[in-house]
């Protein structure tokens, strides 16, 4: 970000949004930074932070949106970076992992999911006729049953699994990717897929997507609950255990301990 300090695909992203956001964006501006984010991708087909560097799916998404605004995501291996990214999706709990053989996190609903619309770009640019034009290419009813089952905080606000307590970061990033799977496309290429009922349908502006304090506890009557008991018994179904099991795991993510206290256990971003 400075002569001598610290390198990172995080800052390359931030810095080349800004430079968007405020129009100063020039191609002097970015000598070699896109060539550099390239050089991030591993051989796992995911971005590591910097060169080398195990791939994850923070830095993964801020290495591609960053070429996007540059114009430059044909640098990347798009298919290997698209087989990373789909097998961060596990199967039981329908959530996304920030990198291979870590446990499903709510908050990579976005980083990973969020993936999968800047390259179906990319790839609909390059002249992919494979591609849908009706679904991304993740299993999004999965994505929102682990959203609404598992991460959701009676008391408003959102978590990253049962056992762990709600914060903003959760929150803001479990309904970012609760918005990805539920809505493909735009104007005439909108598709919509809100799993179960209606009342599980993501509302934006007035009814609290995405807004400060007084919108986290709106947020809350716009996800219901009322999913999860079908869940519950597709997990147990999927699973081949008892109910009980299920139970727990719904118990345990709606009775956890600390579960009023807002803001507090929050991870250190993109540290688990
Ligand atoms: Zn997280």
């Amino acid at each position: 970000m400075h002569v001598g300090g610290e390198v990172d695909v995080r800052s390359a992203y931030c810095a080349a949004a800004v430079a968007s956001l405020t129009n100063v964006l020039t191609p002097a501006l970015f000598t070699g930074t896109a060539e550099w984010i390239a050089r991030c991708q591993n051989w796992e087909g995911g971005i590591g932070g910097v060169p080398g560097m195990e791939a994850h799916g923070g830095y993964t998404f801020c290495g591609l949106a960053a070429l996007v605004i540059l114009k430059k995501e044909h640098l990347l291996n798009l298919r290997s970076l698209l087989h990373w990214v789909t097998g961060r999706q596990m199967h039981f709990e329908g959530g996304f992992q920030g990198r291979c053989n870590k446990l499903v996190d709510g908050c990579y609903s976005f980083w990973q999911a969020g993936l999968l619309p800047l390259l179906h770009r990319a790839l609909h640019t390059q002249g992919d006729e494979a591609l849908s034009m009706s679904r991304w290419m993740f299993d999004q009813s999965a994505l929102q049953e682990y959203i609404l089952l598992c991460c959701q905080c009676p008391a408003g606000g959102l978590l990253d699994k049962p056992g762990k307590s709600r914060d903003f970061y959760h929150t803001c990033y479990c309904l970012s990717g609760l918005a990805i799977a539920q809505h493909f496309g735009s104007g005439d290429l909108h598709h919509e897929l809100v799993l179960g009922i209606p009342e599980n349908r993501l509302v934006g502006g007035g009814r609290g997507y995405r807004t400060p304090t007084s919108g986290l506890l709106q947020a809350q009557s716009a996800l219901s609950f009322t999913l999860a008991a079908a869940h519950a018994s597709h997990l147990q179904h999927c699973a081949g255990k008892s109910g009980e099991g299920s139970d727990a795991l719904l118990a345990a993510a709606c009775a956890q301990p600390g579960g009023n206290r807002v803001g507090v256990c929050a991870p250190p971003i993109w540290a688990e």
